[in-house]
């Protein structure tokens, strides 16, 4: 029941926007989000559920972090390039350039002379640097866009070869087949699922053939009775041939031997090779096209190439991650077991001592093993180390309650980790240097919640 004394008490809208948190708020992240924790909270005081006075106090800790709905999140699952948690997180360099890039910049300018400049001249060199095996590059939307635009542009009402064995669907029900033919050209499937050898190849070729299409089989494995020609064999046919690397590994990784990359696809014979920018390259979402002066020509002249055109901010993040430091995920991957369990335990003492509650029950240090992930290397895992909690932890550790907790010096972040064999398991593999201190701080906060 709300009297009529209790409703008078409520604080004004006006006077509640004249608070100077809430001020401030309003400029950084717009009034219309203040006005709705206002009168949230108002709502709040009508329902007896808070006194007057803590209606501005309520309306300032429901205030979002950010004006964009989307939240930050700690990855503790382990698995390194996680699609629903956004793929790669992009390193510190990337953030910086996105920054810079936010604003009005040069894309398109020459400092020195006051023409136009090459639009993302930087990012192309800094992948043509790295792959020195490619005449040329260009940067698309992502790597659907690369495949679209290639069979728009090479192969307009003619056909494609590819092995039955590598007509993938990418996820979320996208098929690269369907994706191929939405160009109008035709996609010819030769050989089994299996098995597909380069005679299967050879027959299929016909005056109408545009090109052969390899695509890696980035997120399945085929095992057993198996065989697929090798690009280098596929380079025999005297066609162009085409490799849809997937994950945007740019050179062999040593932990990674199944793995392809673009400079051994193009070195073995592939005229053109597509990547992924976000999966094990650790960029911002984009699509590579690396390959001959001639096929990358074709497709930058191609007039849909405008419709798969990157903006400044991809072109900047991709540039940084080329050319700055370690990304998360090279870290991620090339992390070992041993100094992984260093850090799970120097994670967990930080934990104990934040949470002041005694843990040592709900809280252990345990061997787990991590992934990949969407991004490719299907199979394969490593050996790491991580934190277990009692199941019930997952709920509350993905939503924690209170932003700030009074007296944390951290925001409390979303933490993501898995729930294997009854318990909540966050793997430190994937939990980023910047990540440490809202991780340390959402996980305390968890563990008091558990203890009380
Ligand atoms: C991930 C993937 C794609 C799709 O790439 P996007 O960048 O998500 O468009 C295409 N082909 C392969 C082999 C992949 O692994």
């Amino acid at each position: 029941m709300v009297t009529p004394d209790l409703r008078r008490a409520v604080p004004r809208t006006d006077a509640l926007l004249a608070d100077p948190r809430l001020a401030e708020a309003a400029q950084r992240l717009g009034a219309p989000v203040v006005k709705r924790v206002v009168r949230e909270a108002q709502q709040r005081c009508r329902d007896g559920e808070l006194a007057p006075h803590e209606v501005a106090e309520a309306a300032v800790a429901a205030l979002p972090a950010a004006s964009t709905s989307l939240h930050r999140v700690v990855n503790a699952t382990g698995v390194v390039v996680h699609t629903n948690l956004g793929r790669a997180p992009l390193s510190p360099a990337a953030r910086e350039a996105l920054d810079v890039a936010a604003g009005t910049v040069d894309v398109e300018l020459d400092l020195v002379t006051g023409r136009r400049g090459r639009r993302g001249a930087a990012a192309l060199q800094a992948l043509l640097d790295q792959v020195p095996e490619a005449q040329d590059a260009l940067v698309v939307n992502n790597n659907a866009a690369a495949l679209l635009l290639t069979a728009l542009a090479l192969a307009p009402g003619r056909e494609i070869l590819v092995s039955r064995g590598e007509l993938v669907e990418i996820g979320d029900g996208f098929r690269i087949p369907a994706l191929i033919e939405a160009s109008g050209a035709r996609l010819r499937e030769v050989g089994t699922t299996n098995r597909t050898h380069l005679h299967d190849f050879a027959d299929a070729v016909t005056e109408r053939t545009a090109f052969v299409l390899k695509v890696h089989p980035s997120n399945f494995l085929v095992t057993g009775f198996t065989a697929a020609p090798s690009i280098a064999e596929l380079a025999t046919l005297g066609l162009p041939v085409v490799a849809d690397i997937g994950s945007g590994l740019l050179a062999p990784h040593p932990r990674l031997p199944d793995e392809p990359d673009a400079r051994t696809a193009l070195r073995e014979g592939a005229d053109l090779v597509t990547a992924s920018g976000d999966k094990l390259l650790g960029g911002p979402q984009a699509g590579l096209l690396l390959g001959t002066g001639e096929l990358v020509q074709r497709l930058r002249r191609h007039p849909s190439a405008r419709a798969f055109r990157v903006d400044k901010l991809t072109l900047a993040a991709l540039e940084a991650t080329l050319r700055g430091p370690q990304t998360p995920v090279a870290a991620a991957l090339a992390a070992d077991a041993a100094d992984l369990r260093a850090r799970a335990e120097d994670l967990a003492a930080r934990i104990r001592a934040d949470s002041r509650t005694p843990s040592d029950a709900l809280l252990s240090v345990v061997a787990c093993r991590s992934a990949v992930g969407g991004g490719g290397a299907p199979g394969v895992e490593f050996d790491s180390a991580g934190l277990a909690l009692p199941e019930a932890a997952a709920a509350l550790l993905r939503q924690p309650g209170p932003r700030l907790v009074p007296g944390s010096e951290s925001p409390l972040v979303p933490v993501l980790g898995r729930v294997e064999s009854g318990r909540t398991v966050l793997d430190v593999r994937t939990v980023t240097r910047e990540d440490e201190a809202a991780f340390v701080a959402t996980v305390a906060w968890a563990l008091r919640e558990l203890a009380r």
